[in-house]
């Protein structure tokens, strides 16, 4: 596939490209070109030229488009389902879930196009003042490869609405669905321009972005260190920031639980999409009193995990989206091993063998006793392995809970009122679920606290992080 500059297609012109492949099978399924600085330049200068008649269009005409786009995706769901299992790896359910879960982001921003975005100061004999909202620009959007067309959502649903354009910069290992969405959107009436797809290295179409003086927003998801360094480049010109940069979710499952809610919870906060989401459960903190029995059923659900090809119609669990993704979670579980840092309960190693080699498959993994200063607890684990922790009482939990360098989101699984605001007080994260885990609606802020970033995607709030305010005096 090629890159989307001003409404065309455009190439590699030094016949640059990245292979673009299937996770399960380790085959080649398309390429996308290695972008330059020079493709960026392009597409800040065709998203410049479209801002002018973008930002004149009523919000609500701008809403239209959105919800043409998302009737165009519902309409497509199956074959942009399929190519995203195909290129990210989860299963084809799960791709589903989450194409249509874009076209519920379009359709929430195109419902809210007709609310009124400012307000009126009467100031008395001085004058009055109304306060708008006016677009930040040419904006950046850098994604990831977990949920790749989810985050493109989340980022051009409300730009798009606010009267920005945009240039997004698909990840490496996932730009394939990410173009197609961006062609059903100009179907649906964007006009050339208002959204380009430069394709090509973080390293460098990302940085190229991130420095172009005339990108004013960047608003980027992915690693912690990926977010310092756009946050470092950025500062040079005062750029406007959204980082999403992960977390490290605890999980809290008190003695009065609904255990077999809880379990499930457990499983699909997991090991949905192989572990790869910023607010999985990634430490799961169980009262002593029930943790024998929580364990051994939660044991016996992981091992019904039917791990393989997306495409296959049983498949709970696909592959991990890279060969690096896998070599990081193994690592991590072997250091653990070796350094006596917990018990492995079931699987913890690569799966091998014809139905899996040679795709990136790793077995769905569950930890007990797992010391608080093992890489499993302190770092990012971004697969399908679960660290469980007994814990004596709520404030250990919470004590424990709290040890995170992140803050991205956290549940809490009881039937008592006063428990659950107690963890909502007290833990550190951008949202507290109570009973559920992982259900990130367009419709509510989300974002983290500590080093899962600053600002916040979705809601009106992501349409007021999209704009700037700008006052009017009429003095009388
Ligand atoms: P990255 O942060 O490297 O990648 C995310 C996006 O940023 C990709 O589009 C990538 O491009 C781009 N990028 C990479 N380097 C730069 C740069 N210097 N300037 C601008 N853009 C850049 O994440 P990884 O793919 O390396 O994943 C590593 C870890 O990050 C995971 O194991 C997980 O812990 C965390 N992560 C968290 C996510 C979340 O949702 N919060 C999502 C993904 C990862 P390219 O693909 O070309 O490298």
């Amino acid at each position: 596939m090629e890159m989307r500059i001003g409404g065309k297609d455009v190439s590699s012109p030094d016949d640059a490209w990245i292979a673009v492949k299937n996770p399960a099978t380790g085959e080649m399924i398309d390429r996308v070109p290695a972008g330059s600085d020079g493709d960026v330049a392009e597409a800040v200068g065709a998203a410049a030229d479209a801002l002018g008649l973008w930002k004149k269009k009523g919000m609500r005409e701008r809403g239209i488009i959105l919800f043409h786009a998302a009737e165009k995706v519902r309409q497509q769901h199956k074959d942009l389902a399929r190519l995203l299992t195909m290129e990210q790896g989860k299963p084809l359910r799960e791709a589903i879930d989450e194409v249509r879960g874009y076209a519920n982001i379009l359709e929430y921003y195109a419902g809210i196009s007709a609310q009124p975005a400012g307000e009126a100061v009467r100031l008395g004999a001085v004058g009055d003042c109304l306060v708008v909202r006016e677009p930040i620009g040419v904006c950046g959007a850098i994604i990831p490869w977990n949920m790749p067309v989810i985050i493109m959502g989340w980022k051009i649903g409300p730009a798009l609405l606010a009267g920005n354009t945009m240039i997004l910069k698909p990840a490496s290992t996932t730009p394939l669905t990410n173009l197609r969405l961006a062609g059903i959107l100009e179907d649906a009436g964007l006009p050339p321009g208002v959204l380009n797809v430069v394709t090509g290295r973080g390293g460098v179409v990302g940085e190229a972005l991130v420095k172009h003086p005339e990108v004013k927003k960047i608003s980027f998801t992915g690693n912690c260190s990926t977010g310092r360094r756009i946050r470092e480049l950025a500062s040079v010109h005062v750029k406007d920031l959204t980082l999403e940069l992960g977390g490290s979710d605890p999980m809290i499952v008190m003695d009065d639980a609904d255990i077999e809610k809880a379990v499930e919870g457990a499983l699909r906060g997991r090991f949905y999409n192989a572990g790869q989401i910023c607010t999985a459960v990634k430490r799961l903190y169980v009262q002593e009193k029930i943790a024998d029995e929580f364990v051994q059923k939660l044991k016996a659900r992981v091992n019904t995990l039917n791990v393989g090809n997306g495409l296959g119609p049983r498949t709970d669990m696909g592959p991990l989206n890279s060969a690096e993704q896998r070599e990081r979670i193994a690592q991590m579980v072997d250091t653990t091993r070796e350094h006596g840092d917990g018990t492995i309960l079931t699987g913890g190693g690569i799966l091998r063998g014809k139905a899996y080699e040679p795709g990136y498959f790793y077995h769905p993994t569950l930890v007990t006793d797992v010391a608080p200063d093992s890489c499993l607890v302190t770092e990012e684990l971004f697969g399908p392995v679960l660290p469980v922790m007994a814990v004596p009482d709520l404030d250990a939990a919470i004590a424990a809970a709290n040890t995170s360098r992140y803050g991205l989101g956290a549940s809490v699984w009881t039937k008592n009122i006063h428990t659950a605001r107690r963890v909502f007080d007290e833990v550190q994260a951008g949202i507290i679920w109570v009973n559920r885990h992982l259900t990130v609606p367009p419709e509510v802020p989300f974002g983290g606290m500590r080093e899962s970033g600053i600002g916040r995607e979705n809601g009106y709030h992501a349409v007021d992080q999209y704009s700037r305010i700008k006052t009017l005096f009429l003095g009388w």
